[in-house]
């Protein structure tokens, strides 16, 4: 019997049900996944006991050893994951993991473009209500109304118009891939640093499947929870390290600093405390999985479930932001559908299909109602369901959305929905 059981039977009676929710509902938000039992073993040990203030070799206290172990081995799969030369896998959250690239790059006043939130960016990239809008003078840049993409004409004018320091493209609901080719471009004519933030799509990057932002951007950011299906955190890297270009800050010392240090010491002591070891150590868990010829194989399947839903919206009449995906999310704007993105999120709910409602580019609704959902593919696909299971499930979802106030409907399709699930179950006990 588990010791949560025995001892704290109120925890353990609400770990059941989520444990059972997880296992019984289709998980459809774009941004989670199912870590493995390994990763969980890790994150769930006794490395969380321990004080590691600072970096491998160099801690602010004793008893490090196997920790360092831990952190390096972390560091050295990331580095071979995405060729990358610099690694930190000390961010918290992928929230964390911006603060410190920006804290790094750029002087609070400075201007920095950002893709709009509406329009798929993400809250650290100049949201009013984030430490980034309120430090940073953003400015945004959207996609455009045709193609659902990136603007490029805008992102171009508004370099030259606003000379930003610095330019961050990546999001959190944009379905195609990330232009870095095209962003770097207009970055160098306007001197700007570039940092690509891939939290969604960092899985398929690793996996070869998406463009790597290394040859192009100075600095790249991650979540560890998305496409990557490691413990939930966050990770800074870097292609290339580079002399601190800033001027001479340690000419006193008659040594210029590298800019890997400079992140570094924005991390620690800068923002964080304490790592989270037992998390960095699931990581290099995660990150030793992803080297693996079978984590290809499931980015593959990813993508391959989203190209199948998105065809099969397709075919049903949605409109798709970008009318189509080339990653693990599409974003479905349900404007021409008679229900709001809240209203969608809601009603599928009830019949055990998990969205998120979802600003579309252009929305005329709030952010609290929208007229979109955005769905993906991870977290299905971890469990094992392919093109049947898909077709199905967007079945599922148009009957709801075409009558959402059905209660009868909602409940047979939970039932059906159940059914499914337990034909893919996630973790074996
Ligand atoms: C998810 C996400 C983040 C933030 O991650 P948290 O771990 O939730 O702080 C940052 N940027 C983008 C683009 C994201 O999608």
């Amino acid at each position: 019997m588990s010791h949560l059981a025995q001892h704290d039977s109120e925890l353990f009676h609400i770990l059941g049900k989520e444990i059972h929710r997880e296992e019984s509902t289709l998980e459809l938000i774009a941004s989670e996944n199912f870590t493995s039992q390994s990763v969980m073993e890790m994150a769930g040990g006794v490395m969380t006991n321990k004080y590691a203030e600072g970096y491998p070799g160099k801690r602010y206290y004793g008893g490090c050893d196997f920790v360092d172990e831990a952190e390096n081995l972390a560091r050295d799969r990331l580095s071979e994951l995405f060729g990358a030369e610099y690694t930190n896998v000390q961010p918290h959250s992928g929230s964390q993991a911006n603060m410190a690239a920006l804290m790094t790059f750029i002087k609070p006043g400075d201007t920095v473009l950002g893709l709009d939130l509406a329009h798929g960016g993400h809250l650290t990239h100049g949201s009013p209500v984030n430490f980034s809008g309120q430090l940073y003078n953003f400015i945004s840049y959207h996609v455009s109304r045709e193609t659902g993409r990136v603007d490029f004409n805008e992102v171009d004018r508004l370099a030259k118009e606003h000379q930003p320091k610095l330019i961050i493209c990546g999001g959190s609901a944009y379905p195609r891939f990330i232009e870095f080719e095209m962003f770097k471009e207009i970055a160098d004519k306007s001197n700007a640093f570039l940092m690509a933030d891939i939290a969604h799509p960092s899985g398929l990057v690793a996996a070869g499947l998406h463009p790597s932002p290394m040859p192009y951007c100075d600095v790249v950011t991650s979540t560890t929870h998305k496409t990557l299906r490691g413990p939930r955190g966050g990770i800074i890297m870097m292609g290339k390290d580079f002399e601190n270009p800033w001027g001479k800050i340690a000419a006193k010392s008659g040594r210029v600093k590298m800019v890997s240090e400079l992140i570094d010491s924005t991390v620690m002591p800068g923002i964080q405390g304490g790592p989270l070891m037992h998390i960095i150590a699931a990581k290099a868990v995660a990150f030793g999985e992803a080297l693996k010829p079978e984590f290809k194989t499931y980015a593959k399947n990813v993508i391959n479930n989203a190209k199948s839903m998105a065809d099969e919206f397709l075919k049903l009449g949605y409109h798709l932001v970008s009318d189509g995906t080339d990653t693990h999310v599409m974003l479905i704007d349900l404007s021409t559908k008679n229900i709001t993105g809240k209203s969608a999120e809601i009603n599928l709910g009830k019949a055990g299909i998990t969205v998120n409602k979802n600003m579309v580019p252009f929305d005329e609704r709030s952010p609290f109602v929208t007229s979109g959902i955005r769905v993906g593919t991870p977290a299905i696909t971890t469990r094992g369901m392919g093109d049947s299971e898909i077709r199905k499930i967007v079945r599922w979802m148009n009957q709801i959305i075409l009558d959402p106030d059905n209660e009868s409907l909602q409940s047979t399709i939970k039932s059906d929905v159940n059914a499914l699930c337990s034909n893919f179950p996630i973790y074996s006990h």
